[in-house]
């Protein structure tokens, strides 16, 4: 299949052509044309790695502060008194969509109440394609829509509180290893670049960028290029992927912001190749003072290498999403905390050193504590984002779950993954460790724990205050040592004379290519348990009849060595629940709430059943070559091969009945009869886009006022001196082009299920449709929904299925296609169909 290079020549793509964000790039370029070069610029380029209170801080202009970037995904980095919340990956397990949303909401409250303007969040790639990629718990599980579908609600959450969202890491960012050429292992590859995703072009609107077009739709604010290369061009200068596809196809209206060090061209090269923003300013190394952009690119502005009109549409870009999110509020707070320390008073330029000339003091932090009511919120994600993978469900049994049946209640906890980390929950950087509880994996996706609370303090406290139908206390007992086999069997050994049950909490942990835990650096080596799990469940199950197995993990692990184990009763796949790690799991032990997780990614039965990560340097420029890949997990492949592979497939979860809900009454109705090709840039727009007259370069300022103060390592816009007359280009070397806009997808289908559930208990359905295109082999998500069903009820759902999402891209044509032919459209349980599964035919 044609694979795209970063050789065409793409123009860049002007922004503010989409009506919604029209009057707000005229309100941008108002503004942005009372500025000088050096003004624009430095709205573009960040002060430095710890220059400023963020992760990443812009210059100034006037009318516009500093624009604080802060970290990430499943709260606020570096800053007491937030949320922790669980995992993206935990929050998709919890197929409800009404969570999702709330908390990027809770998220975006937060944010903008520590004073930040641009959430470094959702994550939206990797899309877990390898699971021991390091980051997947950071995104929303191995499925593009669904990763789509977690992306956008979020975004529509957080930017609805009026703080810009940031969909990361654009793209093909699967694994870490390799991901930067000098980081950590990598250093000593001698590498010439990051490591390249060779993508087919199909592929790429498929699978990979699927998730960055949804939040396009969802009007995302900004979007963070990776550090990885794509089809042998990086990411952050990739002309094709960032003005052809995003601002072009897509028709992306906000900035693109590099990721931390991942611009790695001269500014002529990236800015042109569509980047806006480069973070946190320097070239290759936190605090070198350098830049790609900064005075390199006023530089590259004065020789007319990038034209006046490019560097106005940077701007406008950044500005016009600041206008968009009303960020010019006068109620929108300044930054209220520090990166950097904890103190209420320190260093305003750290990245400077404290005895730097012209260092100040400030009271940066002001403790604001911003958590509101959202541990309940928290908890609930987390709640439900457990999945309950087996269970002695028969209706007489005592064993296994809930423990609510037990007639009397012999418990016993096992594993140091139940109590709390020693040195305190936030005593390794970044959360770089896996001691205790696991509730986040690490890297710059972690945050600072303000409240923890352990399986064995919330199970001890149920224990003190029981509730009334909980059955009577007997004997409690626990370890936290993973490896004493003698001390583990004579634990379980004295659950099992008072026939008691044994929770055995066990983990594997991934996180961030910079930071490394236990030998793996960032990419988890292997599926294994860590802490010798799997022999600590076994030495447990050997003697105790009624043994739980309870997971917090960053994805799928190895269940093989006790999968069929007889007194294995139940096992629980909890993720990384964040701070409401025990309060979340106690209610679901103890029955007072039902398990209605469901798996974002499918658990195979052998490491071998996965695609693998590319884990030798197979070139100075490692390739990972992903062309035939894109359709990983349970996609293209039919269930008969999946029957002899999958352990537990991905949508699969029990709750505690015996008898399904069922499915029937499948039914499809077409809305409009698609045309067969169609293509993004279908629309015209109504919008003339926004235009800045060129400034007369000759007489700009471009270096810094007399007697400037300069501040060690802060990287400023100026010139050293100013240019001769003769060396200022002020011809047009515009190279931009205005596109017609995108079109948004119309809904071309509508299918209707009718649930049915026959216990006498209300419960929780995740019923999922899946679409098999004409030709194709395997399934494609396409929509899903969290139900409840009355005791005995019955309940209606519906699916709205748009046009992009019944097309496939046609290569030749460079177009969406809706093929001719016959779609399968399954209404299931799980993408295997175990759970129930009803069929029908759509013609297209
Ligand atoms: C990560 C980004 C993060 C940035 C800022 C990078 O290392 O890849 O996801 O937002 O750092 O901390
Ligand atoms: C920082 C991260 C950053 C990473 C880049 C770490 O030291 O804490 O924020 O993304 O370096 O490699």
């Amino acid at each position: 299949e044609l694979v795209k290079g970063p050789e065409g020549d793409w123009k860049a793509v002007l922004g503010g052509l989409d009506p919604e964000w029209a009057p707000h790039y005229a309100k941008a370029a108002a503004l942005v044309k009372t500025w000088t070069t050096l003004e624009k610029v430095n709205v573009t380029t960040g002060i430095g790695w710890s220059q400023g209170p963020c992760v990443g801080n812009t210059g100034t202009a006037p009318g516009l502060g500093s624009i604080c970037l802060q970290d990430g995904p499943l709260g606020i980095r570096f800053a007491p008194l937030v949320t922790v919340f669980p995992a993206a990956l935990t929050t998709a397990a919890t197929f409800n969509k009404d969570l999702l949303f709330l908390r990027g909401q809770a998220l975006g409250r937060e944010a903008r109440e520590k004073g930040v303007n641009v959430l470094l969040g959702p994550c939206i790639g990797p899309l877990g394609l390898f699971p021991e990629g390091g980051r997947n718990w950071e995104s929303f599980g191995a499925d593009p829509y669904l990763q789509g579908v977690g992306g956008r609600l979020t975004v529509r959450g957080i930017q609805g509180e009026g703080v810009i969202a940031n969909a990361k890491h654009y793209v093909g960012n699967e694994q870490e290893l390799f991901r930067r050429r000098d980081e950590g292992r990598n250093a000593g590859w001698g590498l010439d670049g990051p490591i390249s995703s060779v993508l087919g072009s199909a592929d790429l609107r498929e699978t990979w960028a699927w998730p960055f077009q949804e939040v396009v739709e969802e009007g995302v604010g900004s979007i963070m290029c990776a550090y990885n290369s794509v089809n042998g061009s990086q990411s952050c200068s990739n002309s094709y992927l960032l003005n052809e596809v995003l601002k072009g196809e897509m028709g992306f209206q906000g900035f693109v912001v590099s990721d931390w060090l991942a611009q790695d061209t001269e500014a002529e090269v990236s800015a042109n190749a569509g980047l806006d923003m480069t973070m946190p300013g320097e070239k290759h190394s936190f605090t070198a003072g350098d830049s790609f952009f900064g005075a390199e690119l006023t530089a590259a502005v004065v020789k007319g290498e990038v034209s006046q009109a490019r560097l106005n549409d940077m701007v406008l870009r950044i500005v016009a999403t600041h206008f968009k999110l009303s960020q010019d509020s006068p109620s929108y707070p300044r930054p209220n905390f520090s990166s950097w320390f904890r103190r209420s008073h320190g260093p305003a330029y750290v990245g400077a050193g404290d005895n730097a000339p012209g260092q100040i003091i400030l009271p940066l932090n002001a403790n604001i504590d911003v958590r509101g009511n959202h541990s309940s919120l928290a908890r609930q994600i987390a709640s439900e984002g457990t999945v309950l993978l087996r269970n002695e469900n028969s209706p007489n049994s005592t064993l296994g779950l809930p423990l609510g049946k037990k007639k009397v209640l012999n418990l016993a906890l096992f594993g140091s993954a139940a109590g709390p980390n020693p040195n305190g929950p936030n005593s390794c950087t970044d959360r770089a460790c896996n001691r205790g509880a696991l509730g986040q994996g690490w890297g710059s996706g972690s945050v600072d724990y303000t409240r923890f609370i352990t399986p064995l303090e919330s199970i001890q406290s149920r224990l003190y205050a029981p509730l009334s139908s909980d059955p009577p206390a007997g004997l409690f007992d626990f370890t936290l040592d993973d490896t004493n086999r003698d001390l583990l069997r004579q634990k379980a050994v004295a659950m099992q004379e008072v026939n008691g049950t044994c929770l055995v909490f066990v983990t594997s942990d991934s996180g961030e290519g910079y930071g490394s835990s236990e030998g793996h650096a960032g990419d988890r080596n292997d599926l294994e348990l860590w802490h010798g799990g799997a022999e600590m469940v076994l030495t447990v199950a050997t003697h105790c009849r009624d043994t739980v197995v309870v997971i917090h993990a960053v994805g799928a692990v190895n269940l093989e060595p006790f999968e069929g184990h007889p007194n294995v009763t139940a096992i629980l796949h909890a993720h990384l629940p964040g701070q409401e790690h025990g309060s979340s799991l106690t209610p679901l032990l103890f029955g007072d709430e039902e398990p209605s997780g469901r798996l974002p990614y499918t658990i195979f039965k052998k490491e071998g059943d996965y695609p693998r990560i590319e884990k030798e340097a197979n070139g100075r420029v490692p390739q990972s070559d992903l062309r035939g890949m894109a359709a990983f997990d349970y996609r293209n492949v039919t269930s008969e091969e999946q029957e002899k592979t999958v352990r537990y497939p991905f949508g699969f979860g029990l709750d505690y009945h015996p008898d399904p809900i069922t499915i029937s009454d499948v039914e499809v109705k077409e809305e409009f009869k698609p045309i067969r090709f169609w293509a993004n840039g279908g629309n015209s727009s109504t919008a003339s886009p926004v235009t800045i007259p060129d400034r007369d370069l000759r007489k700009e300022p471009f270096t810094a006022p007399k007697g400037w103060r300069f501040i060690k390592n802060y990287i400023y816009p100026y010139l050293p001196a100013a240019p001769k007359r003769e060396d200022i280009t002020t011809g047009p070397s515009a190279n931009l082009t205005t596109r017609a806009l995108p079109v948004k997808p119309r809904k071309v289908l509508e299918v209707t299920a009718t649930l049915k559930n026959p216990s006498s208990k209300a419960r929780m359905a995740v019923p999922q449709l899946y679409v098999t295109f004409p030709g194709g082999k395997g399934r494609n998500l396409r929509g899903f929904e969290k139900v409840r069903v009355e005791a005995g009820g019955e309940e209606v759902v519906k699916f709205g299925v748009s046009e992009r999402e019944v097309s496939r891209w046609n290569v030749g044509r460079n177009q969406w296609e809706v093929r001719e032919g016959r779609y399968r459209v399954e209404v299931m349980m799980d993408s295997l169909g175990r759970g129930g599964r009803k069929e029908v035919e759509w013609r297209g």
